[in-house]
């Protein structure tokens, strides 16, 4: 089994080290068929990417493309899940924009509403000293779901990553709207609890190397790791053995 494409890589366009032509480089030596360039939206401080520079970020990329004519580059953003509502920061009109749209939770990006802070930021800032509660597991759940159904989301990224949410409620949603369900080589997660969860569902997922240095485009060790150690079949993986993805932003 070999992953023959990375829908997850950053550039300086957010934080990541290299440009997009440093990222395509890599992944032409590791053999892959597809590159998503994908940095973080314009919620994420002083970072994200302002979508009037979209237009920018895609004559670069196309610009790359003429470089690198056997890798398929293709441009996306990393939304940020936001508020207990679902609410993203990538709107329908820029979502056009893009090949591919991906959406995670990240602590630095703040809610729109101040309750939210509260409730979701602040079980995210402590949930590595004190236990989630059931209902904040259940307030995390229910902002994923409404995200997922609420936006043409293709990969949900790192779930798992600063917030605990119910595993198999939002697997079932993933597998019900289309939307992948990432293996985060950088994050590390699903972790091990949570994985068999995940897969007592019939959700779909990528393995994604959310690189940001060029070096780790298509590094993908800890979710082949995963991969192994629970038999996860070809059949659910989205991007290995020059499979192709099925993109519910495009549909
Ligand atoms: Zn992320
Ligand atoms: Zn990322």
């Amino acid at each position: 089994m070999t992953v023959t494409a990375d829908y997850h890589s950053h550039t300086t366009y957010s934080h990541g080290k290299g440009s997009i032509a440093d990222n395509a480089l890599a992944a032409k030596e590791k053999g892959l068929d597809y590159l998503a360039i994908t940095d973080h939206a314009v919620r994420h401080p002083f970072i994200g990417v302002n979508p009037k520079k979209l237009d920018e970020i895609r004559a670069d990329m196309d610009r790359v493309q003429q470089e690198f004519p056997d890798v398929k580059l293709m441009l996306g953003l990393e939304a940020n899940i936001l508020g207990s509502a679902g609410e993203i920061d990538v709107k329908p009109q820029d979502a056009e924009k893009l090949d591919i749209l991906l959406a995670g939770y990240h602590l630095t990006s703040f809610p729109y509403r101040f309750a939210d802070y509260f409730k979701i930021t602040f079980n995210a800032l402590t949930k590595y000293v004190m236990k989630s509660t059931k209902a904040q597991i259940a307030r995390n759940t229910s902002m994923f779901v409404r995200a997922i159904k609420n936006h043409k989301i293709d990969v949900l990224t790192h779930p798992g990553f600063r917030l605990d949410i119910d595993y198999s409620e939002v697997g079932k949603v993933c597998a019900d709207y289309g939307t992948y369900v990432e293996l985060s080589s950088r994050h590390r997660t699903p972790d091990e609890n949570s994985i068999e969860q995940l897969l007592n569902t019939d959700c779909q997922f990528v393995l994604n190397s959310d690189a940001h240095k060029p070096q780790n485009v298509g590094c993908c060790d800890f979710a082949l790791e995963l991969v192994g150690k629970y038999d996860i079949p070809a059949s659910r993986l989205a991007n290995v053995d020059h499979k192709v993805l099925t993109l519910r932003s495009k549909s």
